[in-house]
């Protein structure tokens, strides 16, 4: 089995030579018959890549196993669509992981396999191409938190103990879901976790105790431990002399006692002491800080950082919120619904707003968590193109798009659907499973002149229950 980057060379040789070829159409088929090979390569490849693209690759290869290469040569447009597939594979599954891991720059997305940020984003593409694609730790007694990830560590190019700090950090930025695995003390010097935890006096803070009975002599009432009673096979009391024969008669066992051999004192619950094996500190064992441990499994925002190339401005709000599009803000929105109710006090006029959202049996699915930013941006475009030029867009919350329809009335809005229904349904939109959605529209038309603004905000925001109060 070729490695990924001898599939990716003989990718990029298959692309050249059919994009050198396409006017002849004579050397074609073997550049075809070599990207096809490539292609097949990659998609048995152990760790295959998975997605739409990779889905794309597989139902070409099927076509080419029903049709025959003789015919299949003889279609242009399949040639083409090939070379297109083939590019995008190679920019979204190929190109990234492997050029990252080589610590090198990859050419399509520009990340820099170099930096740290690079590393991440291939630690996140190798994984999301992966089944399972979750970071167990092992048990590494060596490393400072006694755990490690040694696929982390590889793709990091790090020792376990900044892998674990780098998967935090991740974690911190919303591309990790942690689960809890384990639970470790650590040092409060240095955090290592190779502590010895150990019985000490509370009053010296000796390691030198022993335990022994206490003796509780009934005639004088006399307590103490056992060696004060004499060592021999005669026990005889120590403050009043008198020996002692008979267990539960003469006297009893109550308890036992810890006694320091330093400073002799007695105790029942010796101090535990924590002694760090890596710096020496020591401390009080309940003083030891604790760390835990997780599984990480990446997040639906990883998909995303791997498709922008980024790890951070990866929230909707930053990939949606573009000078081309008519994407506003909510606060911008809220500006714009305000200036229609002040037209609206003026004139007998009429606006309507709007929400769209994408449901599955009835079920609204939150969308700008599941879907990508290409597949955001666009539904996005696609709503920039079929609404009128004063129309506004935002996005309401986690599923729903809320539009703003300026001086349109009952009639206009209709309109407004109905083009913009048109383009939708040209389009498939799909949950994270590949089930098909529904797009759904709500809509409310406002002409009355004295129209509070709570109540546009009660349509465009029903389950708020901290809806604002206009003084
Ligand atoms: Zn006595
Ligand atoms: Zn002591
Ligand atoms: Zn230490």
């Amino acid at each position: 089995m070729a490695s990924p980057r001898a599939t990716q060379a003989l990718l990029q040789r298959s692309i050249e030579a059919i994009e050198a070829s396409s006017d002849t159409f004579e050397e074609l088929p073997e550049a075809l018959r070599d990207l096809l090979m490539a292609l097949q390569e990659l998609l048995e490849s152990p760790g295959a890549p998975s997605g739409p693209a990779a889905n794309d690759a597989r139902q070409v290869l099927e076509m080419v196993a029903l049709a025959g290469e003789s015919e299949l040569r003889n279609q242009q447009s399949v040639t083409a669509s090939l070379e297109a597939l083939s590019l995008e594979l190679e920019r979204r599954i190929l190109a990234a992981p492997v050029a990252l891991a080589a610590g090198q720059a990859c050419p399509p997305c520009g990340i820099d396999g170099g930096t740290e940020a690079g590393r991440s984003l291939g630690l996140l593409a190798a994984l999301l191409s992966h089944n399972p694609s979750r970071l167990a730790p092992e048990l590494d007694p060596t490393s400072p938190l006694g755990h490690r990830y040694p696929f982390a560590d590889e793709k990091l190019a790090m020792e376990p103990g900044d892998t674990i700090r780098a998967l935090e950090e991740l974690s911190d930025l919303g591309l990790f879901q942690r689960t809890l695995v384990n639970r470790i003390h650590v040092c409060s010097e240095c955090e290592r976790c190779h502590l010895n935890f150990r019985e000490q006096c509370p009053r010296c803070d000796s390691i030198d105790l022993k335990v022994e009975r206490v003796l509780h002599h009934f005639r004088c009432g006399y307590t103490g431990i056992e060696s004060e009673f004499g060592s021999g096979i005669e026990l005889a009391c120590p403050k009043c002399r008198r020996e002692l024969f008979q267990l539960g008669q003469d006297f009893d066992r109550p308890h036992e006692t810890y006694v320091c051999r330093h400073c002799e004192s007695l105790f029942e619950e010796p101090q535990i002491g924590a002694q760090c094996l890596a710096c020496s500190k020591e401390s009080a064992g309940h003083e030891a800080p604790q760390r835990a441990i997780y599984t990480y499994s990446p997040t639906p925002l990883a998909n995303r950082a791997v498709e922008l190339g980024r790890l951070t401005g990866l929230e909707v709000d930053s990939i949606l919120y573009d000078a081309e599009l008519k994407i506003a803000t909510r606060d911008f929105l809220e500006f714009e619904i305000k200036r229609e109710l002040v037209r609206l006090s003026r004139h007998a006029t009429a606006f309507s707003t709007a929400t769209v959202s994408f449901e599955r049996h009835g079920r609204t699915v939150p969308i700008f968590r599941d879907w990508t930013a290409s597949t955001l941006r666009e539904l996005c475009v696609m709503l920039a193109g079929s609404l009128r030029s004063l129309d506004l867009v935002t996005r309401l919350d986690a599923s729903r798009l809320g539009i703003l329809m300026p001086e349109a009335d009952e009639a206009g809005a209709a309109i407004v659907r109905r083009r913009l229904f048109a383009e939708l349904n040209e389009m498939s939109f799909v949950d994270r499973s590949g089930n098909d959605l529904v797009p759904t529209w709500t809509v409310a038309t406002w002409a009355e002149r004295r129209q509070p603004i709570e109540e546009v905000r009660r349509f465009l925001f029903p389950d708020s229950n901290m809806l604002k109060v206009e003084p």
